[in-house]
């Protein structure tokens, strides 16, 4: 199964990441996790970029592209699965990202989408930044990053309409119900996946199904 996510900052795109690597067995590559490894180890990489992260900017195209390409060879030697979360962040990057995948016959099956509401991301943020104390968690800075989400990020989702691949849920339930949907409707495509061309392929918006179902 190979899944990149599309998700506003506090969707739970971090823990619904981990939770996908783990029942495919695939490797979870959290370019976000990956950067403050580097800021915390004080590598080159991670000092240039150390600022950026602060201010809730995004690091260059070519310096998430090149460790993502490093981290999909090493995926590819492995199964060849993979759940990406935080990449792509804009249309370049997701550009990229396909010629890169292509050339490793790797190119996602899916593109998840969590959706919420910015008042309950915010929320979210701000009791996270209570517990865990990252520099980018301050809520000036958490309106920054929302606010480039809109602007720059969440435009690919239509990229990825586009393109047949896209799997779109209601984020602001309860983890384990998100979780479950997600896997549910990832193990529903899984027989076919193989099997479909990229030219066939449809999107799914699952984004009204709890409320078709009487969740409130
Ligand atoms: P995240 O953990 O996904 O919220 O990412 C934390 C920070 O890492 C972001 O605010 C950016 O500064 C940086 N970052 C993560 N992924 C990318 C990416 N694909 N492109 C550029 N910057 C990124």
């Amino acid at each position: 199964m190979r899944v990149l996510m599309v998700a506003p900052p506090g969707a739970g795109k971090g823990t619904q990441g981990a939770i996908i690597a783990a029942h495919f067995d695939v490797p979870h590559i959290a370019t976000g996790d990956l950067l403050r490894e580097h800021v915390a180890r004080g590598t080159e990489l991670g000092r240039a970029v150390k600022e950026r992260l602060d201010r809730g900017e995004l690091v260059p195209d070519e310096v998430v592209l090149e460790m993502v390409r490093a981290a999909m060879v090493t995926a590819k030697s492995n199964g060849g699965g993979y759940v990406l979360d935080g990449m792509p962040r804009n249309i370049t990057q997701a550009r990229a990202l396909y010629q890169i995948a292509l050339s490793l016959e790797m190119t996602a099956n899916v593109a998840l989408h969590l959706k919420a509401a910015d008042d309950e991301l915010i929320r979210r943020l701000l009791a996270r930044a209570a517990l865990e104390h990252r520099s980018d968690d301050t809520e000036d800075v958490i309106r920054r990053r929302l606010a480039l989400y809109h602007e720059v990020t969440h435009p690919i989702v239509e990229w990825y309409e586009a393109r047949g691949i896209l799997v779109s849920v209601d984020a602001m339930r309860p983890v384990e119900r998100v979780a479950r949907q997600i896997l549910t409707a990832l193990e529903a495509m899984r027989p076919l996946i193989d099997f479909v061309p990229e030219t066939a392929r449809r999107s799914v918006d699952l984004t009204g199904l709890g409320v078709a179902f009487g969740e409130t």
